[in-house]
């Protein structure tokens, strides 16, 4: 694993923008695998400026997002769907029909996550951004997910639950379930990007870099992939 220390979370920001950019510059057909939370909003920003003011062009990019809450609709405005629509491809020139997340309102999940799974292996990553949550996880991959999952619904840990109240009215409004790409499909990308700001990650990111390579912390299974990037500001790589 690359780690990257920066100083807050704009400095991550930037960096992390300079590395999407660049590829898709590089590639104009680049399948980017996209996360949600407060992290990478930066980093979204950073790409529409960029596409204002530079051009840089999304009309052939694939975007395939992570995760999505179980029983919320594309329209809802705590939906997965909405932050991406709002932060991100309604305002860069990617086509909708190119970006593709879980559907929240599958009742069938076997059939939802199989779904998921056919497309994933139709549209390779070529860059995930990844978040990383307190307890270590990555998407909605809770402590324990085996290192082998493929898309599967979630039910959240109590400690994520807490975590992301703070997008809703209530701790009760937060959905309890959520569909989510597993390890073996993050994996799977060509380069992963792991973000990571605020002192609130710093035990999940001395774990990740530190700790040894398990199950209980999903985000140490990163090391295992050729080209992964840690992008951290200091508060969140205080201990490492
Ligand atoms: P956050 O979430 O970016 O909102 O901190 C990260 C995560 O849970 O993966």
């Amino acid at each position: 694993m690359k780690i990257i220390k920066v100083k807050n979370y704009d400095e991550m920001s930037d960096a992390a923008a300079k590395i999407v950019i660049e590829a898709v510059r590089n590639n104009p057909r680049l399948v980017l695998g996209l996360a949600t939370g407060s992290t990478p909003i930066g980093l979204y920003g950073r790409m529409v400026r960029d596409h204002r003011e530079n051009g840089t062009s999304y009309r052939e990019c694939r975007a395939v997002n992570l995760d999505e809450y179980v029983g919320l609709s594309g329209e809802d405005a705590q939906s997965y769907a909405y932050f991406m629509r709002e932060r991100l491809f309604s305002k860069i020139d990617i086509p909708t029909e190119s970006t593709h997340i879980e559907n929240g309102l599958a009742t069938d999940y076997d059939a939802e996550c199989e779904r998921y799974d056919a497309l994933l292996a139709s549209l390779p990553r070529d860059i995930q951004v990844l978040g990383i949550g307190s307890n270590g996880h990555i998407a909605f991959n809770e402590p324990g997910t085996p290192f082998d999952s493929t898309t599967h619904v979630v039910t959240l840990t109590k400690s994520t639950v807490r975590d992301n109240a703070r997008f809703f009215d209530s701790p009760d409004a937060v959905p309890t379930r959520a569909f989510t790409m597993g390890l073996a499909s993050i994996m799977e990308s060509k380069r992963i990007i792991i973000l990571a700001s605020g002192e609130n990650k710093a035990e999940a990111v001395r774990e990740t870099v530190l700790g040894d390579i398990r199950e209980s912390v999903p985000a140490t299974v990163l090391r295992k992939h050729p080209d992964c990037i840690l992008i951290c500001d200091e508060a969140a790589g205080k201990f490492i």
